[in-house]
């Protein structure tokens, strides 16, 4: 889970404290969250919180976040799935934000492909009741990962690293867009048949995990660090040890 997020804080998930990483529970307990009140980027192995599908602490240290219904919910509606990350990456919030349909520009963007990228949009507040988790779970239906417009995204797989490497391929997908829509839009972009061809050849389980391993190995070079967590104020929090986690919000 530590390893998850902080591949997640260092390839464009980091968002200071919010955003969060479950897993399910081996015995059927519930899931295992990332606790509240820590950056992506701080997280150890210590900083896990198990709640059952009611949302009571069992075990772990810290508090969960509020949003435990989108982890309890998924895992609830999906057998295949034991890992889910929800985080707020900038260039996926502004193409939900537009309302442009994720385009197969990009090798990564082949990985969502085919068909659009679902989306739930009945608000864009925090999903923080079991009534809401369930319409998440059903709006994501049988995909990998879905918008929440205006808010963030949620991946789905059956382990972290899945997870981790689908949303991170998510917003890389979504930055390729924005940028091609700063010269005019995109004039091309894969066929659903030559996507589905794309994704065959270059998103096989195989590369998903060596991708995965490339980013844990770069977990321990210097340029890994992301502009959020190396900035000034970033560092200046993180060495004073003065924020309280259970002072903060909780999304
Ligand atoms: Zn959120």
């Amino acid at each position: 889970m530590a390893t998850g997020c902080r591949v997640l804080a260092g390839n464009g998930h980091s968002d200071y404290i919010w955003g969060h990483a479950a897993l399910r529970d081996p015995d059927g307990r519930g899931v295992w969250m990332k606790s509240s009140g820590i950056g992506f980027e701080e997280t150890t192995p210590d900083d896990v919180v198990l709640v059952d599908f009611d949302g009571s602490v069992l075990a772990g240290r810290g508090r969960p976040h509020r949003e435990w219904p989108i982890h309890t919910e998924v895992l609830r509606a999906r057998p295949d799935v034991h890992a889910v990350v929800h985080s707020h990456p900038p260039h996926a919030i502004a193409l939900g934000a537009a309302e442009a349909p994720l385009l197969p520009v990009s090798h990564a963007a082949t990985l969502f492909a085919p068909g659009p990228l679902p989306r739930f949009d009945r608000t864009a507040n925090l999903i923080l009741t079991p009534e809401l988790g369930v319409e998440v779970a059903r709006a994501l239906g049988e995909r990998s990962a879905l918008l929440l417009v205006n808010h963030g995204i949620v991946v789905a797989a059956a382990d972290l690293p899945t997870a981790v490497v689908h949303a991170i391929l998510l917003e890389d997908a979504c930055r390729q867009q924005l940028l091609t829509a700063a010269l005019g839009g995109a004039r091309r972009w894969s066929s659903d048949e030559e996507a589905l061809a794309k994704r065959e050849t270059l998103w096989p389980p195989s590369n998903l995990r060596a991708m995965w391993a490339y980013l844990v190995r770069q977990l321990d070079q210097p340029s890994s660090s992301t502009a959020a967590n190396s900035s000034p104020a970033a560092a200046a929090a993180a060495s004073s040890g003065s924020a309280s986690a259970a002072n903060v919000p909780r999304p």
